[in-house]
C-alpha cells in the first residue's frame, strides 16, 4: 500500500479531525487527546495526515512510530484508572447518573 503524507492547512486538518472524531472533541488543533495505541497525549497539530491508493485521507497519531487512528483516541486515558483525568471523568459520569436517578 502506498502511503504518502500530505500537508493540509490548519483549517482543513481541523475539519478532517472533527469529521473522523469518535470519542474525541477537537475545537482547535491545540486541543489534546489520548491514544490507546501509544498511551500518550498528543495535540491536533502533531497528527499526521496521509493518503493511500484510494481517494480518502487518513489520520495517524502524533507521537513518532505510532500508527494509532481516530478509533484509538479518547479525551482521557481510560485504560489507566488511576490517572487524574480518568478519575475526574468517572466521577462526572457517576454524578450525572446520580442526578438522573434523582429525577425519577
Ligand atoms: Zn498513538
Amino acid at each position: 500500500m502506498r502511503k504518502q503524507f500530505v500537508q493540509l492547512t490548519n483549517a482543513e486538518k481541523l475539519r478532517l479531525l472533527k469529521k473522523h472524531a469518535l470519542g474525541t472533541v477537537w475545537k482547535s488543533l491545540k486541543d489534546k487527546n489520548w491514544c490507546l495505541h501509544c498511551q500518550k497525549q498528543f495535540s491536533g497539530h502533531s497528527v499526521r495526515v496521509y493518503q493511500d491508493d484510494g481517494p480518502g485521507l487518513w489520520l495517524e497519531c502524533g507521537p513518532l512510530g505510532c500508527d494509532g487512528s481516530p478509533v484509538d483516541w479518547a479525551d482521557h486515558p481510560w485504560w489507566d484508572e488511576n490517572h487524574p483525568l480518568t478519575q475526574a471523568h468517572d466521577k462526572a459520569v457517576a454524578e450525572a447518573e446520580e442526578e438522573e436517578r434523582g429525577k425519577m
